[in-house]
Order: structure tokens, then C-alpha cells, then sequence
């Protein structure tokens, strides 16, 4: 038996946890905030009864089996499908852009094959090989669509123009030709009945589990343990003293509205002139659910200070340099583990994030067995 410290109690460092508290080690968690579950932590609103998704909207979705059979174990979920619109000059869409956004925007009725050529005679084919997210969408949607959906949004939510962002941002064809609008193609998408929160308790609820809230890990206290999992921000393992790795955060201006604000879960607000990004109405996230108050987001993105909450690690050129030079220098760790969003800057959903954790204690297991080094990284950020 070995014990074993967890640094977070957000998903990874709960599934690493429970894992490998079943294979009969001594894990203790440590979480700085004064609940468990990370950026997926819900809670219920005392006023409205309404189930808040505190840190943002986290919708379940995944084609890993292993990883959804995982969540069920400790939640029951129940069928959701992410559909969000958006309003541009007073009107309001369907997305993903589908046939629907196409027909409502130029005013026809037109059919797949038709609605395809006619976005393919909007688009710029000089772009031969775009390398910038506006000309990757140039390339594939036309001006007009770029400059009604796309171009307002990644400017405020990157904080850039959409000419300094890399292609691979936008997806290769970022439209569809049916009226799918269905935000993601996964097989298995749902909302936990009781929230993130109810379902990360249970899986730390484990004998050979000790979870202490409100404790901040500070790099000495390792040494009282075989082994740590760091699901921390890499540069905060060293003090930034290589500088800080770039973030963007999000404010979100909360209100309450009497019975249906706005009819659906996410509206986004792509256009410049408009401050914020969207605007998420939590009670949709619940439909089962009925309340006569809404509780409602309007979300802000904007540069990552000291104090902020890191949310969307930016991983631009010079961000992968300063990524570069931390995880040389993590590599010759022993004795740690950086996992997670934070661990490996990396943008993680959560089926992707559970996969990891899951593998990393299974690794871990391997390593324990023969006796040999467990790696800084079970998972490479670069
Ligand atoms: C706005 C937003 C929306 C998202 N929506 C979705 C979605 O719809 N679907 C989806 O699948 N994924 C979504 N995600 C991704 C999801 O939030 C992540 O997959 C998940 O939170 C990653 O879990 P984690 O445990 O790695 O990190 P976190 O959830 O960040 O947990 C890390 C924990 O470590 C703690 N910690 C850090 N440093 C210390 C320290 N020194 N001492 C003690 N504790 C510490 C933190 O307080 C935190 O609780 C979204 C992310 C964002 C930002």
C-alpha cells in the first residue's frame, strides 16, 4: 500500500483518487476550494431552486464506453442535446451553421445539394492552404457567414483578430448540410439528475479516501507522500518563475428573471458591439426540472490575471515555448504526476479528462507493481 496525495478534487484528481483507493492504496485529496468537482461543480440556487453549473455549462458527451458506463455508475443521467442559437442583427439562428442558419440568413429554401453549391461559391478558393482561423473560414464558408458568426465571437472570446489564430481553431467544414443541430456527434450526451457536484462526492465517498476541502498544497508537503498527483496549473507547481502560461477567464454577470428568459439553454451574442460572448439560461440545462425563477449567465471572456480563475489555456507560440521549457524541467520530477486541464494546459472535456485519469492510475498500478518510475507526464501536453 502506498499513499498517495491527490492535488484537486476536480475530475482528475477524484477518478485517480477512487481508482486507486479500490486497488487499496491510502489517498488523501486536497482541493483549495471549499467544494469538490473543479470547473464542473453545480450547485443549487437557494432563491430558485434552480441547479447552477457554476463555473459555466458542462454538457456530457462522449463515444467512450468505458468512460460513460464509468459516470453512471455514481449518477443517473439523463438524455440532453446541446442546442444552442445565436442572434446577429436582431434575428436569431440555429447552430452549428445547418441548413436551417443558411436558409434563415439568405432568406431561401434551399435543399442540401443546393444550400452546398451555393456555400461553395461563396467561398474564397484563392485560399489555397489557410493557415489563419479567417481564412480557414473564409476558405469554407464565405465572408458573409464568417463576418455574422464567426468573426465577432473568436475576436472576444480569444481577444484577438481571428488573423492571428491558427486554422486548426475552426474545424475543417464548419457547416452542415441538414438541419442537425445537434451540437456534438457523440453517441452518449446527458446531464447528471443531481448535478456534477452529487456525482464527484460519490466517487470519493471510499474508506481508503480522505478528502480535505479548503487546503491548499504547497510543494513540501509532497515529501510526505509515495506519490503525488498534480492536478494544479503546471507554472504554479514552480512558482511561475518562468513567467505565467496564458489563460483566458471568463466573468460571468449572474441575474435572475421571472419564469423563461430567453426559451433555451445558450444564445450567443457574436456581434462586436455586444460585450459579451452568450448567455446561458441554467434551468434548460434540467428540462425535467420546473421553476418559477431562472437564474442566467451573461459571460464575459477576457486575459487571465494572477487572481483569476484559468479557464481556456491559449497555447499560442509563445505559450508553447514557456509549456516547452516547464515540461522539460517537470520531466525530471520523481515523484509527482502532473495530470488534467491544468496539469498539462491543455483545453480537456470531460470524457477526455476521466479517459486520462482512468489510464493514469492504471499506469501508475503498472509502474507500482515493477517497481519502476512512474513518469512526470502519463500524458504528454506538447
Ligand atoms: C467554461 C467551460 C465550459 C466547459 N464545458 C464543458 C462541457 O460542456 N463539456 C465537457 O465535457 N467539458 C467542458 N469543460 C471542460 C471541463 O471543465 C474539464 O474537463 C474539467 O473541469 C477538467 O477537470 P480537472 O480535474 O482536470 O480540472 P479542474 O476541474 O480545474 O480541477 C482542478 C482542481 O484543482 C484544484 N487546485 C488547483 N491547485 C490547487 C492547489 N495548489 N491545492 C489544492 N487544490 C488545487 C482547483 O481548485 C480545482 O478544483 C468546460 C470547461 C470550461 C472552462
Amino acid at each position: 500500500m502506498k499513499s498517495i496525495l491527490c492535488v484537486g478534487a476536480g475530475l482528475s484528481g477524484a477518478v485517480i483518487a477512487r481508482t486507486l483507493a479500490e486497488s487499496g492504496h491510502a489517498v488523501t485529496v486536497l482541493e483549495a476550494r471549499d467544494h469538490v468537482a473543479g470547473n464542473c461543480h453545480t450547485e443549487r440556487c437557494p432563491e430558485t431552486g434552480v441547479l447552477v453549473h457554476v463555473y459555466g455549462p458542462h454538457i456530457f458527451h462522449t463515444d467512450d464506453t468505458e468512460v460513460w458506463d464509468y459516470v453512471n455508475r455514481y449518477e443517473i443521467f439523463r438524455p440532453y442535446r446541446n442546442r444552442v442559437k445565436t442572434t446577429v442583427g436582431g434575428r436569431v439562428y440555429a447552430l452549428p451553421i445547418n441548413l436551417h442558419t443558411i436558409n434563415q440568413f439568405f432568406g431561401t429554401a434551399m435543399g442540401p445539394d443546393e444550400a452546398f453549391a451555393f456555400i461553395e461559391a461563396q467561398a474564397d478558393t484563392s485560399i489555397v492552404a489557410p493557415q489563419t482561423f479567417e481564412e480557414q473560414a473564409l476558405r469554407f464558408v464565405g465572408r458573409d457567414l464568417y463576418e455574422a458568426f464567426f468573426r465577432g465571437y473568436t475576436v472576444k472570446q480569444w481577444g484577438c483578430a481571428p488573423s492571428a489564430l491558427p486554422a486548426s481553431i475552426l474545424r475543417r467544414l464548419p457547416v452542415r448540410f441538414s438541419y442537425d443541430d445537434n451540437y456534438f456527434f457523440h453517441r452518449f450526451q446527458g446531464m447528471p439528475t443531481t448535478g456534477y457536484t452529487a456525482m464527484v462526492r460519490r466517487i470519493l465517498d471510499h474508506p481508503g479516501i480522505e478528502v480535505h476541502l479548503e487546503s491548499r498544497f504547497s510543494r513540501d508537503m509532497a515529501g510526505n507522500f509515495d506519490h503525488v498527483f498534480y492536478s494544479g496549473p503546471l507554472d504554479a507547481w514552480y512558482d511561475f518563475d518562468m513567467g505565467r502560461l496564458g489563460y483566458r477567464t471568463l466573468d460571468f454577470e449572474r441575474f435572475t428573471h421571472g419564469g423563461d428568459y430567453q426559451g433555451c439553454a445558450v444564445m450567443n451574442y457574436p456581434e462586436v458591439d455586444v460585450p459579451f460572448t452568450r448567455i446561458t439560461e441554467h434551468r434548460h440545462f434540467a428540462p425535467w426540472e420546473d421553476h418559477a425563477l431562472s437564474v442566467c449567465y451573461r459571460e464575459y471572456s477576457r486575459a487571465c490575471a494572477p487572481a483569476d480563475i484559468p479557464y481556456y489555456p491559449i497555447r499560442l507560440v509563445e505559450e508553447k515555448k514557456l509549456l516547452g521549457a516547464y515540461v522539460e524541467r517537470a520531466d525530471t520530477e520523481v515523484g509527482v504526476t502532473f495530470v488534467g486541464r491544468l496539469g498539462t494546459y491543455r483545453y480537456l472535456d470531460m470524457d477526455v479528462t476521466i479517459r486520462e485519469a482512468l489510464d493514469t492510475a492504471r499506469t501508475f498500478r503498472i509502474h507500482d507493481a515493477r517497481g519502476t518510475r512512474m513518469p512526470a507526464f502519463a500524458v504528454r501536453p506538447i
